[in-house]
């Protein structure tokens, strides 16, 4: 976190940002995007870097007519990462700076041991005054345990981190009114308090065809990191001296402001970590006592559920609206809580033939993701 102005931050390149539009890496953009990491470092901040590009530089490697299947992005990956920690390796070591690979999946944060370890390693790199440069393990990530795109990565990468800022940068100024390539009227929004439907629906879907994100996927990510306390720039990485700008905010961006109150401690690890497997519908009263009494969520109040779950995993809980209002690690599978769905907790042992916890998710194990709009939701 911020000691005495010297910040932690995240910058996520994008495929966009590192080809400069074309189809392979852009030495050239790395040069500049490494001078000015440095321009950083000597004001005394810490950089992290997450870099997308493998792709791009397998394909810039082979220079053959590949395909976009799973198996040939995983080829192109495995070969484009090598290229690629080369290249970061080399153009920071002009500056004497060391940099170290670090390639996740989200298996590796999903359990809270190795997100531990992901976390601890991290910061000894800091420690060391070492750059971590972080991509996802393509080669071997398959879908199941794939984050799938780095503008999500690199909000988790912030939270591990204890980050102050993530910067993306990406080859829009930021988020506008309406798509800026096919609308000259489109207006920058410059700044963000809270994401909603609205937003989302301005964010769109992909932006390109090299990169996985687009800005549905920046606002993913400026979603969980404004929770956990991050603030999220979105800014356009091919103008001059674009991160030494975000940081005296002289450059045209969108930033999004982490929440006043923001989640801590071992609920950070429940924003970034495991993945949903299902969802649990309630009344305007549960979600009532969730989001503004500080209560555990009891199976009183649960109208139904989706999806299959086991014990202690995740699941999303949603008001009877349909709004995403917390998310938590749940006692009971979906199978056992079928059966107790509606009832009171002295009737558990009955139902289920085991005596189980009063809470379905334990105030402890439980994130709220709506304070903002809750009054709303149920008015
Ligand atoms: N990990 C991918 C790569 O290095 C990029 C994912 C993304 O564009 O978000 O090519």
């Amino acid at each position: 976190m911020t000691k005495n102005n010297k910040q932690t931050i995240v910058i996520k390149l994008g495929t966009s940002v590192l080809t400069a539009g074309s189809q392979t890496l852009n030495k050239p953009r790395l040069v500049e995007l490494v001078r000015q990491c440095v321009t950083l470092r000597q004001a005394g901040h810490q950089v992290i870097v997450v870099s997308s590009g493998a792709v791009a530089a397998g394909r810039g490697v082979l220079q053959q007519q590949i395909g976009h299947s799973l198996a040939e992005k995983q080829m192109l990956a495995a070969i484009g990462q090598g290229q690629l920690i080369h290249l970061w390796q080399s153009l920071f070591s002009i500056y004497d700076i060391t940099v170290a690979q670090m390639l996740l999946t989200r298996a590796d944060l999903e359990h809270r041991e190795r997100y531990l370890t992901a976390r601890d390693m991290l910061t000894k790199l800091l420690e060391h005054h070492v750059v971590p440069i972080i991509n996802e393990n393509d080669a071997v990530a398959t879908s199941e345990i794939k984050v799938g795109d780095n503008d999500n990565l690199s909000a988790y990468v912030a939270i591990l981190a204890n980050a102050d800022k993530l910067v993306l940068l990406t080859d829009q100024h930021g988020l506008f009114t309406a798509d800026p390539r096919a609308n000259p009227d489109a207006q920058l929004i410059e700044q963000v308090t809270h994401i909603n439907d609205e937003l989302r629906a301005l964010a769109g879907g992909s932006g390109t065809q090299l990169g996985t994100g687009g800005m549905a996927t920046k606002l993913q990510a400026a979603d969980i990191a404004q929770r956990a306390g991050v603030d999220v720039v979105i800014a356009k990485g091919s103008e001059y001296d674009i991160l030494p700008q975000v940081l005296t905010q002289t450059a045209p961006s969108t930033t999004f402001l982490k929440f006043d109150a923001p989640v801590g401690g071992r609920k950070r690890w429940l924003l970034s970590g495991p993945k949903s497997t299902g969802k649990i519908i309630c009344d305007n009263g549960a979600i009532n006592a969730v989001c503004n009494q500080g209560a555990s969520l009891l199976a009183k109040g649960i109208v139904s559920i989706e999806g299959q779950f086991k014990r202690g995993e995740l699941v999303q809980v949603f008001c009877q609206q349909g709004t995403l209002q917390a998310q938590g690690l749940t006692s009971l599978s979906n199978q056992e809580l079928g059966l107790v769905i509606g009832r009171h907790s002295s009737e558990f042992a009955q139902c289920l033939g085991f005596e189980s916890a009063e809470e379905i998710i334990h105030r402890d194990n439980l994130v709220l993701l709506n304070q903002h709009s809750q009054q709303e939701v149920l008015n």
